[in-house]
């Protein structure tokens, strides 16, 4: 990999960033200085310093986005900002990608990474990974919707998803309204929305904040993401 390439994709800053680096030169291989911008360099072996500092080389990037309404759950979409956009400068280089989808109205917990086979361990059908949800709900639900969830719903159109579960934790008569934790081991497209149709109630507002292991930090508003902690990423392990 080019030098230029390897210190913009270690979140040393853009590709013209690390070319005033390399100008200054501030940055070594080997312990040898270099300015130049297209040298090769072994990414897993050769020693790379800026300012002395050892610049240490992330196969894999890993972030936990707090995904805002509005945004596509994808890395490209000719007419809608995407997930990515939302992002540093690293996310796009490395190729990082959401796993998994949140609709454009949903907000809450998306991981966001470029490693293919933690993407594929979490959304394989096989592994029912939970995924969990607050939801508002236009309608009150009650006994028998729990019962419903338990047993497993069966959309209008015949489909059957596994067996779920729904607490209530709070109604609003005066309103129509109930407040609704539901935890999904499935990912079938607008899975949660289309389970509570079932019931005969509309969800108005849908956030997801958990999935698997890994849990929505509550100090991220919404748009906002940060690096996995190396505790979240051994929960993977
Ligand atoms: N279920 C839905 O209906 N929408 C989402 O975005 C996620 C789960």
């Amino acid at each position: 990999m080019r030098i230029d390439k390897f210190l913009a994709n270690c979140g040393l800053g853009s590709r013209s960033d690390v070319k005033i680096l390399l100008k200054q030169k501030r940055v070594a291989i080997n312990h040898k200085k270099v300015s130049s911008a297209k040298i090769q360099i072994q990414e897993e072996q050769d020693l790379v310093t800026v300012d002395g500092e050892v610049i240490k080389y992330e196969k894999f990037v890993y972030y936990l986005l707090n995904k805002p309404k509005g945004v596509i759950s994808a890395t490209e979409d000719s007419s809608h900002a995407t997930v990515l956009d939302l992002l540093d400068e690293t996310a796009k280089q490395k190729e990082a990608f959401p796993v998994g989808r949140l609709d454009i109205d949903t907000h809450g917990l998306l991981l966001i990474t470029n490693n293919g086979a933690l993407s594929h361990a979490l959304l394989s059908p096989k592994k029912h990974v939970d995924k969990t949800y607050i939801a508002k709900v236009k309608g009150i639900m009650t006994k028998e919707d729990i019962e419903s969830f338990e047993k497993g719903i069966v959309f209008r159109d015949g489909t059957k998803c596994l067996p779920a579960s729904l607490t209530v934790l709070s109604t609003e008569p005066s309103q129509d309204t109930s407040l609704v934790k539901i935890v999904i081991k499935e990912g079938k497209f607008h899975q949660v929305k289309k389970m509570v149709l079932a019931c005969g109630k509309e969800v108005v507002d849908l956030q997801r904040v958990k999935m698997g292991p890994l849990e929505l930090d509550e100090n991220l508003e919404k748009g906002e993401f940060r690096r996995l902690t190396k505790q979240e990423l051994e929960l993977f392990s």
